[in-house]
């Protein structure tokens, strides 16, 4: 990926501009018809390339050329995650099937794109009893793909360890983390910016969520923090 040269006029950027998380640049100056779902590019009015993402948003041609759209590459990547989260500690006693679903599936409104979900079952009383398994919406770049299976692995972990009826900020900032550790691992300049938009996300539950694990990581460690939360319900 050029970072030199700008996506809509060519040159090199002059003044103000806009840096996607592929590192591609964009001059502030031409008007934006929206911006890609996946990696925050602008998008300029009849520009080609692009491609429907959900409803209301779109993706980029670059982030499209690394989708993940169908069950044979989704089976390609999986196990790969799989093992960079055992790396990490993190391994499921039941294996959860992993499905591709269209993303307007799960994305019924609210803010921010939803890019996966865990289905549980829950029982009479609200308890979840057992992770029946994940969907992860269909066009997702590799590492879109790989973060937030990463994510819904932390909550199929969290429920077969018994962490039931957690706070929702501190089960998704758990599960931020997972997803957080996973692209650290993978090494790569978009997934560094991936992480870094994920810890600047301004949401009270999924940012916030993540900003007090990654601080009670920190202080504490992650045993202490991961056994204070499967255990009390809690960080340390
Ligand atoms: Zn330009
Ligand atoms: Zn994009
Ligand atoms: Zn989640």
């Amino acid at each position: 990926m050029s970072a030199s040269t700008c996506t809509a006029c060519g040159a090199p950027p002059s003044g103000r501009y806009v840096l996607s998380m592929h590192g591609e640049v964009t001059c502030a100056r031409h008007p934006a018809d929206g911006r890609c779902a996946l990696c925050g590019r602008p998008r300029q009015r009849e520009e080609q390339g692009w491609s429907r993402f959900t409803a209301t948003t779109a993706r980029c041609p670059t982030c499209a050329a690394q989708s993940v759209d169908t069950v044979e590459q989704a089976r390609s990547h999986i196990p790969a995650v799989r093992e960079d989260m055992a790396a990490l500690g993190i391994r499921l006693d039941q294996r959860v099937r992993v499905t591709l679903v269209d993303p307007d599936v799960i994305n019924t409104g609210g803010r921010g794109v939803c890019l996966g979900r865990t289905l549980q079952r829950v029982e009479e009383g609200g308890a979840v009893t057992d992770v029946v398994g994940i969907e992860i919406a269909r066009g997702l770049t590799s590492t879109h793909f790989g973060a937030t299976v990463a994510h819904e692995i932390g909550h199929a972990w969290l429920a077969q360890r018994g962490a039931r009826a957690l706070a929702r900020q501190l089960e998704e900032g758990v599960c931020e983390l997972f997803s957080g550790a996973w692209l650290k691992r993978r090494g790569t300049e978009f997934a560094r910016a991936m992480r870094q938009a994920a810890l600047d996300n301004p949401d009270a539950v999924y940012g916030a969520g993540y900003r007090a694990v990654r601080d009670s990581v920190a202080a504490h460690g992650i045993a202490a923090v991961l056994d204070s939360v499967c255990g009390r319900g809690r960080l340390p």
